[in-house]
């Protein structure tokens, strides 16, 4: 019945998509689109709330109260030019739907209306969370600090992320780490700069930086090498000119982690290193750890669930148990920190249709056909956790 709802209003999900993908925004600014999700909310009859400035809040009250799972969708846009040769351009110079949360969007609106059309047979509630700001600082922890795990309280959170690498029709799950803290690290070099004729008078951040960089490629090499981790310096600036020695250095990159105890063990060594290697030069240095969000870990039973209406979904071919997790992030973790949760790949992938870029590609493209599919597989998922777990 769930898939049969969600094929029927396959068009209508097709039109939501492409009004989303016209008009990506980022960063809390997410104007046009919250207000578009909330139109569509008011369309289905479904009450909402709002939180952190452009989130939304949807409640769907089942026939009873005792459990409430929640379903999560992040609705923001990139900062990247949009050279995809899909039919529908983004309307926005300079900014693209390239990760495909506009799907999630769709997706989760699908799943809202279907799951609001059975909300009489539902055995408890369904929340139902458009998060912003999931590319930049983050919109997932100030939502939960506004409480919306709370009233009523949830008991269980899923989401869903398109991979454009996978084929429509296959969804991709894993146990524990399926996504990385994605946490970058900045370091200055104080130098004493001066005439490059004279660096005996001097003490030079460029060389002092290359001698940081070449200590953390020794430890990707060693201590690193067989850990949950990457480590990568993707910035080195010291300079203006040929002639002058610096009075300071920058070192940026990246350093991402699987579990919680990796991530310190991570923070501790390079800050170490950096500041060890700096005096042995004779100078110092500022470490900057800047941790984003924590490891997407999923609750194996919670993917059981996944699993178990995927095969109830005869739009769902295969699922595909990833052996590896992916090194970027999602801070759709916050919700794993509080409740169960899993979170799984939807595949959009198609040849002939060219969606064969992966996210984040200024040439992604997503096939619509998994549209319905996203919706039938969150609408099922949450209908069967709390046939399950509601007792
Ligand atoms: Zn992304
Ligand atoms: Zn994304």
């Amino acid at each position: 019945m769930i898939e049969e709802k969600a094929f029927q209003i396959k068009d209508e999900l097709i039109s939501i998509r492409r009004h989303l993908h016209s008009t990506p925004e980022t960063d809390f600014e997410e104007i046009k689109t919250s207000s578009f999700i909330r139109s569509k909310l008011d369309d289905y009859g479904i009450p909402y709330t709002t939180s952190a400035k452009t989130g939304t809040v949807a409640l769907i009250k089942g026939k009873n109260s005792n459990k409430t799972v929640l379903l999560r969708a992040d609705i923001d846009g990139l900062p990247i030019k949009d050279e995809s040769k899909f039919e529908i351009k983004s309307e926005r110079e300079g900014y693209m739907h390239a990760c495909g949360h506009d799907i999630h969007a769709t997706c989760l609106l699908g799943a809202a209306k279907i799951l609001n059309d059975i909300k009489d047979e539902l055995n408890g509630n369904v929340k139902l969370v458009f998060q912003p700001a999931e590319e930049g600082i983050g919109g997932a922890l100030p939502m939960i600090e506004d409480g919306i795990l709370e009233n009523p309280h949830v008991d269980a959170a899923f989401a869903l992320h398109v991979e454009p690498l996978e084929k429509t029709g296959n969804i991709q799950i894993k146990d524990g780490s399926i996504m990385a803290s994605p946490d970058d690290f900045k370091i200055v070099v104080h130098g004493v700069g001066g005439h490059a004729s004279a660096p005996e008078k001097c003490v030079n951040p460029v060389t002092i930086g290359t001698a940081i960089i070449t200590e953390f490629e020794k430890l990707n090499a060693t201590v690193l090498k067989d850990k949950p981790c990457v480590m990568t310096v993707c910035y080195f600036n010291g300079g203006t000119c040929n002639n002058a020695i610096p009075q300071t250095a920058e070192i940026m990159g990246t350093a991402r982690s699987l579990d919680n105890e990796t991530r310190e063990m991570l923070i501790e060594l390079l800050d170490k290193t950096a500041h060890e290697t700096a005096k042995k030069h004779g100078t110092t240095i500022d470490f900057t750890f800047n941790k984003l969000f924590p490891p997407v870990a999923n609750n194996s039973e919670m993917n059981d669930v996944i699993r178990n209406s995927a095969k109830k979904l005869t739009c769902i071919n295969e699922v595909v148990t990833l052996d590896k997790p992916a090194m970027a992030g999602d801070d759709f973790s916050y919700f794993g920190e509080n409740v169960p949760s899993a979170y799984f790949k939807l595949g959009v992938g198609n040849v002939e249709k060219g969606a064969v870029y992966p996210i984040h590609s200024p040439k992604f493209i997503a096939d619509e056909d998994a549209l319905p599919i996203g919706s039938a597989i969150l609408s099922q998922t949450a209908v069967d956790y709390l046939d399950t777990y509601n007792n």
